[in-house]
């Protein structure tokens, strides 16, 4: 693959990856925002929250001024509400269940009107939470995502003294490391996780990885209860030949690359292809052209009616002047002197199984697409070989919970390494439901 850092200005790097959502200008246009409200009973927009922020009242609280108290009402509900307002898939939650797309109008703007309240929140550090009295219990927590600090902030704020065992080094997660530097800075990622520990009770240690430098033994001899958020890790392989080239990398890495060492350090092709259609596909393929690809792809062996991504993102796919390929699976990756020249593709149709989603099948016809990267984008594996090794119960790697308990008494669990690879916003959920269930567990008597 052609190395092509550094191919933008300066400023064209500056423009492609500034903030794809602006928010509102001035006060007075989210003022106008809120007022468009109907402040519904019952609000629609709240129960399509996995969160359940009480939408209709903190945009109540936004037109009286009351700012504090609009992002003390999001905070509450969500800690990461100000992350989730820039990159939450809105319009299929509280957007797209707001009552005004019954009138065939444009929804309340939901995510800029949370984002306006919590950005100012971060940024002026508003101390909106206290912590009660220690009650001398602690709590580790294994990975500083949205599960793990959403479960550490509710635990801190109970009183209870949590440590995080992160392997990065840094807070946040997949919102610092999985996601598109279009959409959330690093720089906010930093400050949101500031803003979550500012409440005090929570020790960060970064670095630090499960299985490597601690165990879940070690961490029961020493502490009250585990919670482990130790999130999704490596990219599903595609199993086909050529997939050991040089040119062929996962999306999450790609990302990784990105958001940890800089955009214009990440080389990238000239002609990419990415495979997958889900979030972090769409993610992959825009960043790709934004760094300079002349060519991006998109393969996918379903078509956009099974697409996992939202029509919102692929249109920003297409904006950005990447194509796409329905029912098309990879088949085989070829190259020259170790790197990539092709992606061989296999048409696929879809057939009814009976049940579920329609399911892919080859029809025996192949075509190919010259280019000098592959970006696979295909779904990640849990972390098996760490649950296994702690033997506890699981379906192929993602850990099996009742009411956030593990099968290993004291180990509670949620978040990806639960579900398998979710929104942020229900990573956040499972950290609370997980606080609430040690809770539970650590005053029991
Ligand atoms: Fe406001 Fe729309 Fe929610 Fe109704 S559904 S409360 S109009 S945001």
């Amino acid at each position: 693959m052609a190395v092509r850092n550094n191919r933008l200005s300066a400023e064209e790097y500056e423009r492609q990856f500034s903030d794809i959502h602006p928010p509102f200008e001035t006060h007075d246009a989210a003022l106008v925002e809120a007022n468009r409200c109907l402040y519904c009973y019952d609000a629609p927009c709240t129960k399509s929250c996995p969160t359940s922020i009480n939408v209709p009242k903190f945009i109540k609280q936004i037109t009286t001024e009351n700012l504090k108290g609009a992002a003390h009402t999001i905070l509450t509900a969500n800690i990461m509400g100000g992350g989730c307002s820039k990159v939450c898939p809105v319009e299929k939650l509280c957007e797209g269940a707001c009552v005004y797309n019954l009138m065939e109008e444009e929804p309340i703007h939901i995510a800029r009107l949370q984002r306006y309240a919590t950005e100012r929140a971060i940024a002026e550090k508003w101390p909106l939470f206290t912590r009660k009295p220690s009650t001398g219990k602690r709590v580790a927590v294994v990975g500083a995502g949205p599960s793990g600090l959403s479960c550490a902030h509710v635990l801190a704020a109970e009183g209870i003294d949590v440590t995080v065992y992160e392997k990065e080094s840094k807070g946040g997660g997949l919102m610092t490391y999985g996601i598109a530097a279009y959409k959330v800075t690093p720089e906010f990622c930093e400050a949101e996780v500031n803003f979550i520990t500012s409440i005090g009770g929570i020790d960060i240690q970064y670095n630090k990885e499960l299985g490597k430098d601690i165990t879940i033994d070690q961490l029961l001899s020493a502490y009250d209860a585990v919670y482990l958020a130790f999130g999704v890790g490596l990219t599903r392989q595609l199993a086909i030949p050529g997939e050991e080239l040089h040119g062929v990398t996962d999306a999450i890495s790609f990302i990784y690359d990105i958001r940890n060492s800089g955009y214009p350090s990440v080389p990238v092709g000239d002609k990419v292809a990415v495979i997958g259609m889900g979030m972090t596909a769409i993610d992959a393929a825009t960043q790709a052209r934004r760094l300079g690809a002349s060519e991006v792809t998109l393969v996918y062996r379903r078509t956009q009616q099974e697409m996992p991504c939202t029509e919102a993102e692929l249109d920003i796919a297409k904006l950005d002047g990447c194509k796409i390929i329905w029912l098309a699976a990879p088949k085989e990756i070829k190259g020259e002197n170790g790197q990539v020249t092709a992606l061989v593709c296999e048409v696929m149709k879809l057939e009814d199984p009976g049940y579920g989603r329609p399911a892919p099948v080859p029809t025996g016809e192949t075509f190919s697409l010259y280019v000098d990267m592959v970006i696979k984008a295909t779904g990640q594996m849990p972390y098996e070989r760490m649950v296994n090794c702690y033997a506890l119960d699981n379906t192929q790697g993602k850990l099996s919970i009742n009411n956030s308990h593990t099968s290993k008494p004291g180990v509670f669990a949620g978040g990806d390494c639960v579900n398998g690879g979710k929104e942020v916003v229900d990573a956040v959920q499972a950290g609370k439901d997980g606080a609430k269930a040690i809770l539970q567990y650590l005053f029991k008597d």
